[in-house]
């Protein structure tokens, strides 16, 4: 399997971040109050895990990557009408192997299954994926926490295609495109879903580093990542900002809120400074302004961008949109 890296992690870390906060949000509908100590996190994670087959799922293309786009496509994975997929046998023994090694019991009978997926970057309509039939189920895998062992249930193991790459224009005269890449499409994944098992910021980051020894030294406590969550509550960081916070915490050792005051990366809140960033955009792009003006409003998202750009990605979106639909009239 292919090392997913600190990346991966952080993605599925901020993602699950992202969903505790709207849950508490939505659900309590109170003020989390600098931490999360009145609640209990109980947090499983869902990985999306690909496997280094030299070809896709279902078809011979090339999985390599980094190649010109469209180039590694053939009339299965781009959905075409009377083509049928053939299973790669090597992708579902890598699947195997990882039920095995996880303690999973490994189903007799497994069942692919069509998902719904109404998005271009997979052309069929429908992704295969497994639903009612897993290729493996019921295992675990062993952590260390405080000295003592901690088991998370693996849940299920299933195998899944991914889908392909959406580009979106960026450049005014491209704003209103978008491009797909099916290179990827119907590259091979394992989807691992673990049990509700999680208890704490502390067990997660233990969990993403995989690594029992470096976890004591990991320089981001607890605390330091519950303070952070409430800055991003409190708007005092963007999300998008809360990553890069989240990598100098984790280099650094230091204090999220040191960390955002040495750095300049507090969130603009202040109408007056977001309002000038618009003004600088739109007289630095009159045609656009002009364009959209007279009705192409896919300009919007270029403009949205410039004042992204000005602000080095700190103003705060809703109110950049906001005011810019205001401006823009
Ligand atoms: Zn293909």
């Amino acid at each position: 399997m292919q090392g997913s890296g600190l990346n991966a992690a952080l993605n599925s870390l901020f993602d699950m971040v992202r969903s505790l906060l709207y849950l508490i949000r939505n659900k309590y509908n109170e003020k989390v109050k600098g931490n999360l100590v009145k609640y209990e996190p109980v947090i499983g994670l869902e990985v999306h895990a690909q496997l280094l087959t030299r070809s896709k799922i279902f078809c011979g293309c090339s999985t390599t990557f980094g190649e010109e786009p469209n180039t590694q496509t053939c009339p299965v994975c781009t959905g075409q009408p009377g083509s049928l997929p053939v299973i790669n046998r090597k992708a579902v023994e890598f699947a195997i192997k990882l039920g095995l090694a996880t303690s999973c019991r490994i189903a007799p009978y497994s069942l692919f299954a069509r998902k719904n997926y109404f998005y271009p970057d997979l052309p069929k309509g429908y992704q295969i994926s497994m639903y009612e039939f897993p290729l493996a189920e019921d295992g675990f895998i062993e952590i260390m926490l405080h000295g003592q062992k901690k088991r998370i249930q693996i849940i299920r193991i299933h195998l899944e295609e991914d889908a392909g790459k959406l580009k979106h224009g960026e450049a005014p005269e491209t704003a209103s495109f978008s491009y797909v890449d099916f290179n990827r499409t119907g590259v091979p994944l394992v989807e691992i879903v673990s049990g509700p098992d999680i208890r704490s910021p502390e067990e997660l980051l233990r969990e993403l580093k995989h690594d029992d020894r470096e976890i004591d030294q990991c320089p981001v406590t607890p605390q330091h990542l519950a303070e952070m969550l409430s800055m991003i509550k409190e708007g005092t960081i963007s999300g998008k900002i809360a990553k890069d916070v989240f990598e100098e915490m984790y280099r650094t050792g230091e204090h999220p809120e040191k960390i955002v005051r040495d750095k300049g990366w507090m969130q603009i809140l202040d109408e007056g400074e977001i309002q000038k960033a618009i003004e600088k955009a739109m007289e630095a792009n009159p045609k656009q302004v002009e364009d959209y003006r007279k009705g192409k409003e896919k300009l919007f998202g270029f403009f949205v961008g410039e004042v992204m750009k000005q602000t080095q990605g700190k103003a705060n979106p809703k109110l950049v949109n906001e005011l810019l639909k205001k401006k823009l009239k």
